[in-house]
């Protein structure tokens, strides 16, 4: 649990984030930090953004600081994440920049990387970059070998026939399924629509233009943010509703009733569909995702593998362990069969490939057992969270207990998740059961457990 490395640290969970033109997010920190990219890299790299009002200052200050290393950037314009990891891992290039906020307020950006083989980059990775950018030891190229830049355009058309010919077209045209699509104005909007014209269903778009005021909505794919969306599937008839995040690495979904799906159910029916169309095999996803992905799994006849929290950890997995599927509950779908990625634009393929072969949406959900989940968190010094993850660890005995990622105690009628925060001093408490007020008293009764242990 404690930090070994000493360089302070700029990549969190999903890359570098901060309010644009403060310190924490400038031209000035955006080119030094693509002087530590290029350093680092040493090659060719593909730059992307998604929508935002500072993408063309912050990539092209990233941009210099990489060519001053002697790497040549391909500028792939605007789009999303995944299509940036589908380039850099079909190109043979030494890794991928992308310059997005991904669900972050409008006054957000920030610089993500991706190692040459399409993935999220590794944090060992991550701390070299930090490591040189601290250190200013940058490599300088002379004037013969500075790099150059290009536009690449085929970033785009290529990721879509990737997820073309990785899906059941033939099988979604004879369904003739009515697709709404909400792209929130992020980068999504130049490529969700031309890959629904490729599937042959018939769609309606709702903010399918990039635009980084975000006219529509805010770009995380919370309810809130698809009450437009949810409006519209229920007013006009149609199979399905797909919502994308603001670099569409993730995909929540809407059923033909208007529901809103919470990602653990879509995560679960994907993870389903995977396992059942192979007759099995391993899906990967961390300690805090519901037991409803487990139920369905197996139900398919698949097995489960859990990981710590975060991507990066749940991609590297399924490539060890030659996984069949994976992902995050919260519209992060992993499929190996075209990337180890987390992949928005896929997500919305395999859903609609899914209907169209098992019927109804909300009948499909129906066929998976439901839980109820709490989250909550309590205060606890950095200093004291060893000591409490010890104590805790010492009353419950190990025979229940998960240790993947904090503490992952089984009861007879749940579970409960207690983690501490890597950036906060608190611990987060997630709890889930059979009932609301079940996963609440448990979560309730093991918040008061780390007080206790504080004091
Ligand atoms: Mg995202």
């Amino acid at each position: 649990m404690t930090q070994q490395n000493t360089v302070p640290r700029l990549f969190g969970t999903n890359g570098v984030r901060g309010v644009v033109n403060t310190e924490e997010m400038d031209c000035e920190f955006a080119m030094r930090l693509g002087m530590a990219i290029g350093t680092f890299m040493k090659g060719a790299v593909f730059v992307g953004t998604d929508a935002r009002t500072s993408n063309e200052m912050l990539k092209s200050a990233c941009m210099a600081g990489i060519m001053a290393t002697g790497c040549d950037v391909l500028d792939c314009g605007v789009v999303p994440t995944p299509t940036i990891q589908f380039a850099v891992k079909s190109n043979d290039m030494a890794g991928g920049v992308m310059i997005t906020a991904s669900h972050n307020p409008p006054e957000f950006n920030g610089v993500k990387c991706v190692d040459p083989d399409g993935t999220e980059m590794a944090r060992e990775n991550e701390q070299r970059i930090e490591e040189i950018f601290h250190t200013e030891g940058f490599y300088r190229a002379d004037w013969r070998g500075i790099g150059s830049k290009d536009d690449f355009d085929r970033a785009i058309p290529d990721y879509i026939d990737g997820i073309v010919a990785r899906t059941d077209v033939e099988g979604i045209r004879k369904a003739n399924l009515r697709v709404a699509l909400d792209c929130g104005n992020g980068a999504g909007g130049n490529v969700s629509p031309r890959l629904l014209e490729r599937l042959g269903v018939r769609y309606v778009t709702l903010n399918a233009d990039p635009n980084g005021a975000f006219p529509g909505h805010n770009s995380e794919p919370t309810p809130e943010n698809a009450k437009d969306l949810v409006e519209f599937v229920k007013a006009g008839g149609f199979d399905l509703g797909i919502l994308h995040d603001g670099d569409a690495d993730r995909t929540i979904f809407v059923d033909e009733n208007g529901s809103y799906m919470h990602g653990d159910r879509s995560l679960a029916i994907a993870a389903q569909y995977e396992c059942a169309s192979r007759n099995g095999g391993l899906v990967v996803t961390p300690v805090s995702s519901s037991k409803c992905v487990e139920d369905a799994v197996k139900i398919a006849g698949g097995s489960m593998m859990y990981t710590k929290v975060g991507s990066p950890v749940v991609a590297r997995a399924m490539m060890a362990h030659s996984a069949i599927f994976g992902g995050e509950e919260n519209g992060g779908l992993i499929f190996p069969e075209l990337q180890y990625c987390r992949d928005g634009a896929m997500a919305a393929a395999k859903m609609i490939e899914i209907i169209a072969m098992n019927g109804a949406l909300s009948e499909i959900d129906a066929g998976i057992p439901a839980y109820s989940q709490y989250k909550t968190k309590t205060p606890c010094p950095d200093k004291m969270k060893d000591s409490v993850h010890a104590k805790l660890l010492e009353d419950e005995g190990s025979d229940n207990v998960d240790t993947t990622d904090g503490l992952k105690i089984f009861l007879d009628d749940g579970w409960v998740l207690v983690r501490p925060s890597g950036t906060e001093p608190i611990f987060r408490i997630f709890s889930e059961a059979k009932t609301p007020d079940r996963a609440r008293e448990i979560a309730e009764s093991y918040k008061k457990r780390v007080a206790e242990a504080i004091a």
